[in-house]
């Protein structure tokens, strides 16, 4: 199961930029690294005494990388590892990291779509990075996550979910899903708004679903009231 750094819209600065992390001895996975996510990680001293680190990037959007270099920084200068970061566009990741000074020796890149890692604390986890509709401007990913014999579907930001997850949450085969989902509802919206959701989702299921990337137009009461749970930030 996922904690939550942080579990808002790049502009619903209140709760934090989402960002999830699974965190076993020295041993940690983070989802996404925007802007406001280093700071918070040193808050909660999750960064400290690391020995593995991992990073998955859904997409190169700030509020989900905005403070990926710093926490390469540290990680390579204090902690003395190299991250990996799991993202399935080689280039466009190095670029990025590139143009803020961060050398490609200070970290390590798995573009695969699909990942097995064998970690010593986390255990064995798998990755499948999947294409979901966002934006024009830059690819984003959701991806299907194992671990401790649980599947997770974490949508990055999304307004969509394909016909091939939600069969996949109908048939059991994924335990659990983080959604991107917002109050605005309107034609051309990057997001999922809960109506478009709860179209999506039949009631049966929907205590399957947490919601994440919450704007400011949302309440986590109207989300339980369609049955929907909200994702809560770790403290
Ligand atoms: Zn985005
Ligand atoms: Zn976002």
């Amino acid at each position: 199961m996922f904690n939550f750094i942080g579990s808002g819209s790049a502009f619903n600065t209140k709760n934090g930029n989402t960002s999830a992390f699974v965190k076993s001895d020295n041993s940690l996975l983070l989802i996404d690294c925007g802007g406001t996510v280093f700071h918070r990680l040193q808050e909660l001293s999750l960064l400290e005494g690391l020995e593995n680190l991992y990073i998955i990037i859904t997409h190169t959007h700030p509020d989900h990388v905005g403070s990926l270099g710093e926490v390469i920084f540290y990680s390579y200068y204090i902690l003395k590892r190299r991250p990996t970061i799991f993202f399935p566009k080689k280039e466009l990741i190095e670029g990025f990291l590139t143009s803020i000074g961060v050398s490609a020796e200070m970290y390590k890149l798995n573009s695969f779509e699909r990942i097995e890692v064998n970690d010593t604390k986390l255990g064995e986890f798998s990755i499948e990075f999947l294409p979901v509709s966002h934006v024009d401007t830059i690819p984003a990913y959701g991806f299907i996550m194992r671990l401790n014999e649980k599947s997770f579907y974490y949508s990055g930001d999304a307004n969509n979910i394909s016909v091939s997850v939600v069969n996949r949450i109908m048939s059991g085969e994924i335990d659990r899903v983080y959604q991107d989902t917002c109050g605005l509802d309107y034609q051309g919206n990057n997001h999922l708004s809960l109506k478009k959701l709860c179209s999506i989702v039949q009631p049966e299921f929907r205590n399957k679903i947490y919601c994440m990337h919450l704007d400011k137009h949302i309440t986590n009461e109207e989300i339980r009231d369609k049955g929907f749970n909200v994702v809560e930030i770790y403290k």
